[in-house]
């Protein structure tokens, strides 16, 4: 029996369709059979050389799949929650050492020497290491079960972006009823991002983009009071929405929160004017090196505001954007809908392609 992958073998190459036998899991892995696989901002960033990642790997950390094999009686997850063969999981690639000063201190989202399980040569047996294949070996300590009761297409919706905002809520002292949240871009995190602050009985306005309109749409349905397009509209005139808000609301000078999800550079600076005074400001979305911005540090100071960045998350924030599924079923349908585009392994390229065109909302590998 054999697998199909789609490697990565360096920046700005095709992804390269090969086939490995399926082999046995060790011990301590799992072997997954995929469900569903997102395409990720990260892996473009990769494929384009933003990173500087030398080939050759699989791509993908968003695998899906449900349990194939164990080698192992009584086999439990990352989290301690027992599995079996046909359960269906998420499989996480962060490694935290746990060693450092982070992870001795609890904060394994911020480990020093993070590893990841998928930077690894496919030549190399048991070959499937990323998620961009329609098999992947996964240790057992990086896996997280998925409860029965969700649809696994609502899952592959945010399964990273979901995870990134529950931690970056968590460092920023969590949302609180009423707040006023700006969400600055309408992707992925930014989606995500309306549908937990909504979810926390939080007013909340979104900045996207007017050429976008069906994620202009998805961020309505997520639950966004005020939606703006950032290219009708100034930055002037967009401060002055929110602190009209803050008025009516009489919730002080501005947004109690702001959170960046553009990845754009210059959504800071806005941003740090949207606050309120001791107003917290989440910035989850810097995921590449796009340039600088300039900005003014005494409105920091005089206002006293809160910089809080967050780039990874833990299996627990995992579990609890699963639950979070579990506990809001109606919101699984709308996740769901997200997903645009579905490809299977050997239309990698095509998929790569869309994906970079953003015309795609949110594409997937199933299989066949
Ligand atoms: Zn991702
Ligand atoms: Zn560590």
């Amino acid at each position: 029996m054999q697998g199909i992958a789609a490697v990565y073998t360096g920046a700005n190459k095709p992804l390269e369709i090969r086939r490995y036998p399926i082999l046995e899991p060790d011990i301590d892995e799992a072997r997954l059979k995929l469900g569903i696989s997102g395409i990720c901002g990260t892996d473009l960033h990769i494929l384009k050389g933003r990173l500087g990642i030398p080939g050759p790997l699989i791509l993908g950390h968003e695998f899906i799949g449900s349990i194939d094999a164990l080698n192992k009686e009584n086999a439990i997850d990352g989290l301690g929650q027992s599995i079996a063969l046909g359960d269906n999981v998420i499989a996480c690639v962060a490694i935290p050492c746990g060693k450092c000063f982070s992870c001795q201190r609890g904060e394994t989202a911020s480990c020093l020497n993070f590893g990841v399980t998928y930077f690894k040569n496919p030549d190399i047996a048991p070959h499937f290491f990323g998620g961009y294949s329609d098999t992947l070996f996964s240790p057992l300590s990086n896996i997280v079960k998925i409860p029965i009761d969700i649809n696994i297409e609502a899952v592959a919706a945010f399964p990273c972006a979901g995870p990134t905002i529950i931690r970056a809520c968590a460092y920023a002292g969590d949302l609180e009823k009423d707040e006023i949240v700006v969400v600055q871009g309408t992707g992925a995190v930014g989606l995500f991002a309306i549908a937990w602050a909504k979810a926390a009985g939080c007013e909340v306005i979104a900045i996207g983009s007017g050429s976008s309109p069906k994620r202009m749409q998805l961020a309505e349905s997520f639950g966004a009071e005020t939606i703006i397009d950032y290219k009708t509209t100034t930055p002037e005139e967009r401060i002055e929405i929110v602190k009209k808000k803050a008025n009516e609301m009489n919730r002080g000078d501005g947004a109690d929160v702001v959170i960046e999800a553009s990845g754009a550079p210059s959504a800071v600076p806005e941003g740090i004017n949207l606050l309120r005074t001791r107003g917290r400001y989440l910035i989850p979305g810097q995921y590449s090196s796009s340039g600088t911005v300039n900005i003014s540090p005494e409105i920091i100071t005089f206002r006293a505001l809160q910089l809080i960045g967050s780039g990874q998350f833990t299996l627990a924030d995992i579990k609890t954007y699963l639950d979070f599924l579990s506990t809001h079923p109606e919101l699984q349908e709308k996740f769901a809908s997200v997903i645009t585009h579905r490809y299977t392994i050997d239309q990698a390229e095509m998929a790569m392609n869309a994906v970079d065109t953003g015309e795609v909302g949110k594409a997937v590998f199933i299989n066949k």
